[in-house]
């Protein structure tokens, strides 16, 4: 694309054009559709502030600012382009004046991509719904008790995107109350109530700091909405609908994504991913695993975060294609697990996979992981995090090859 005429946004090369109407967020300085003769054919790409992702891809969680155990030209060199940070994570530590201090978190990472701050709403589940002793929720806003000494850290709508404006994300969220899908209808119907209301919220306090700077050829952040409602179809559907009346530059899946068997809530997630406004991108958040990705993807999810490949890693399993073929992620079992400790790995010198191009199975053998876990040296971990994070980018680019075009609108 030409300097100076860069514009933030989303271009369903494969997805179906912008509606008209639906995107509220056109307007002077805020994204545009990227025009045709821009087009990466084949697939839809979003434009960010920090450069282009090519449709569907996977982001691994930087929570803390770091994926653990590697850093962010490893992540470079995995083929990552962009990633997801916690605002309530860096917001306790180091916290927010630090990183304005040393001029915001991509400085702070020594990252130049695309970085993607979630609002705070997954720890509404994963730390308030999980525990109340640790927080609760009000009209107004999520309160935590998280810290030594009991103190007390309130984040309201308004006070989450002024976070990630002073972090300095390229893609934000919207401050969501995430549920578990076994949870009872009324707590479902209370998350959906308060998801909206806060969406509201942080959209006007989103287009107010948005209009307060010149953001130059870049363009301005983008916002993306959290639709809840659980596993009941009707909540779905008004939360996605009053959540695209209200409008957002991408639209994610809210909600924890599997039943408590761990079997992917396909129906649901189809449903979503539906109801999700044509022409914007569709933000799979949580969903992890191999197969679900695949799933999603051919559902019409564009975006993937998940600490899975990274935290398999450090527990010593490893991710290995069955094939070269990239057709073959559309079939079932399309990989294996190397439990790479397992004593059949003592003496095998071929690298982790056949298939792969990662920093580690570029120079070292199976043998050699092994043995590092088996020492319990750190490069160990680093190895292991480099080849599962490299399995998931090239999923991810296999899945690009083979998906068809989604049909236009
Ligand atoms: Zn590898």
């Amino acid at each position: 694309m030409r300097a100076g005429t860069r514009r933030t946004g989303y271009h369903g090369a494969r997805g179906p054009k912008p509606v008209p109407g639906l995107r509220r967020g056109t307007a002077e300085g805020v994204p545009q559709p990227v025009p045709e003769a821009d087009a990466a054919p084949g697939w839809s790409r979003l434009v960010t502030r920090h450069g282009v992702l090519d449709l569907p891809a996977y982001l691994p969680d930087a929570t803390r600012g770091v994926v653990r155990t590697v850093d962010t030209a490893d992540l470079a060199a995995c083929g990552v382009r962009a990633v997801v940070i916690s605002t309530y994570h860096l917001m306790l530590t180091p916290g927010v004046r630090v990183l304005r201090a040393v001029g915001g978190v991509h400085r702070f990472m020594g990252w130049d991509g695309p970085v993607v701050t979630d609002s705070g709403g997954f720890q509404v589940l994963s730390l308030i719904r999980e525990n109340p002793g640790l927080g609760g929720l009000s009209r107004d806003g999520a309160v935590f008790r998280t810290e030594a000494g009991g103190r007390r850290r309130i984040l309201t709508p308004e006070k989450s995107i002024q976070l990630q404006f002073q972090l300095g994300g390229d893609v934000m969220m919207c401050l969501d109350d995430c549920t578990r899908p076994e949870e009872p209808a009324a707590e479902q119907r209370a998350s959906v109530e308060r998801t909206i209301a806060w969406a509201r919220r942080c959209r006007a306090v989103f287009d107010r700091l948005a209009s307060e700077r010149d953001w130059g050829p870049g363009g301005r952040p983008l916002l993306f909405a959290v639709i809840q409602g659980g596993d009941d179809a009707a909540l779905r559907r008004a939360c996605a609908g009053a959540l695209a009346e209200i409008g957002f530059d991408g639209y994610g899946l809210g909600g924890w994504p599997v039943d408590e068997r761990g079997r992917l809530l396909a129906e649901t997630l189809q449903l979503t991913a539906d109801l999700m406004p044509a022409g914007h991108p569709r933000f799979a958040l949580g969903v992890g695993k191999p197969e679900n990705v695949v799933a999603c993807a051919r559902m019409g999810y564009d975006l993937f975060d998940c600490t899975l490949p990274t935290r398999d890693a450090r527990h010593r399993r490893i991710y290995n294609f069955r094939s070269a073929e990239p057709a073959s992620v559309l079939e079932d079992g399309f990989y294996e697990y190397l439990h790479i400790l397992d004593d059949v790995y003592l003496s095998d010198g071929r690298p982790l996979s056949a298939h792969c191009g990662c920093p580690c199975c570029r120079r070292y053998s199976r043998a050699y992981l092994h043995h590092l876990f088996a020492v319990g040296d750190p490069l160990a971990l680093r190895l292991a995090t480099l080849h599962n994070l490299t399995f998931y980018t090239d999923l991810l680019a296999r899945l690009r090859a083979v998906l068809p075009p989604r049909a236009s609108a």
